[in-house]
C-alpha cells in the first residue's frame, strides 16, 4: 500500500456503518485520485466544475462524483450530464436551474441542501428560517429532475470542539424538524453531510451520514498561483 492508501485505509476502518466517505480531491492530480481508487474508494468530491471536467474524462466511470463547493447556476449545465450528488445547493434559483439541466439530460439528480450555522467558514449557505421559507416555498415539490436528499453544512473552522458539536448537534436537530415536516414520507432524505479532516470525529458523534475528507488522505492541497 502507497502512503496515500495507508490514510484513506485507515479512516475507512473509522467509520461506523452508515457513514460514508467523500474523497475530497480537488487540487490534486488524477494520480492521486486513482491511487485512491486503486484502494476501492468511489465517492469523490470537487468543487471547480473544470477541474472535475477533466478528472471525469481521465478517471474510471463507476466513481461517483459529488460536487461539494459553491455551484454557479451557469455551471449547472456542464455537470448535469453525469454528476451524481450536487451537495451545496443554497438558492431556489440553483435548485431549479439543476432541475431544468437535469431533464434535459432525462436525468434525476441528488442534491443536499447547505445550511449556514457556522459563525464564519463560509459565506454560503441557507439559515434555518431561509431553508424553512424554501421548503414552504414549495417549488421543489414538482421538480421531477432532482431529489432533495438531506442537508450538508460546514462547522466554524475552530479547534473549540464544543462550538463545533454546538454547531453540528443543531445541524441535527434542524434535519429532524425538516424530514418530519416535508419529507416524513420520503426515506430518500436521509443524508446529513458534515464533517472535514479536522472534525469529523465530532460530526460522526453528531450523526453525520457522509464525511467529506480531504487533506488527512491526501496531503496538503498546491493551490494554483
Ligand atoms: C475542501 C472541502 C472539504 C475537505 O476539507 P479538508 O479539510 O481537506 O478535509 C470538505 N467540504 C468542503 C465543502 C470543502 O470545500
Amino acid at each position: 500500500m502507497t502512503p496515500l492508501q495507508e490514510r484513506l485505509t485507515a479512516i475507512r476502518a473509522q467509520l461506523p456503518e452508515g457513514v460514508r466517505l467523500v474523497a475530497v480531491s480537488k487540487y490534486h492530480p488524477v494520480e492521486a485520485l486513482q491511487e485512491a481508487y486503486d484502494a476501492g474508494q468511489r465517492v469523490f468530491g470537487e468543487s471547480h466544475e473544470q477541474e472535475l471536467r477533466t478528472k471525469h474524462q481521465q478517471l474510471p466511470a463507476d466513481i461517483e462524483w459529488h460536487f461539494i463547493g459553491h455551484l454557479q447556476t451557469n455551471k449547472v449545465r456542464f455537470i448535469a450530464p453525469y454528476i451524481d450528488m450536487v451537495e451545496a445547493v443554497d438558492s431556489l434559483h440553483l435548485l431549479q436551474e439543476i432541475d431544468r439541466q437535469a431533464q434535459r439530460c432525462h436525468r434525476r439528480i441528488k442534491v443536499l441542501l447547505e445550511l449556514h450555522i457556522a459563525r464564519e467558514a463560509t459565506k454560503y449557505g441557507l439559515t434555518p428560517d431561509a431553508l424553512r421559507q424554501l421548503l414552504d416555498a414549495g417549488q421543489w415539490r414538482d421538480m421531477q429532475g432532482v431529489e432533495i436528499c438531506g442537508l450538508m453544512m460546514m462547522a466554524t473552522n475552530t479547534d473549540d470542539v464544543e462550538q463545533i458539536e454546538r454547531e453540528f448537534m443543531a445541524g441535527a436537530a434542524l434535519f429532524d424538524e425538516v424530514k418530519a415536516r416535508y419529507f416524513a414520507d420520503q426515506p430518500s432524505f436521509c443524508e446529513r453531510s458534515w464533517g472535514m479532516s479536522h472534525d469529523y470525529a465530532t460530526a460522526i458523534k453528531c450523526r453525520s451520514t457522509m464525511v467529506r475528507i480531504g487533506t488527512a488522505i491526501f496531503g496538503e492541497r498546491e493551490y494554483p498561483r
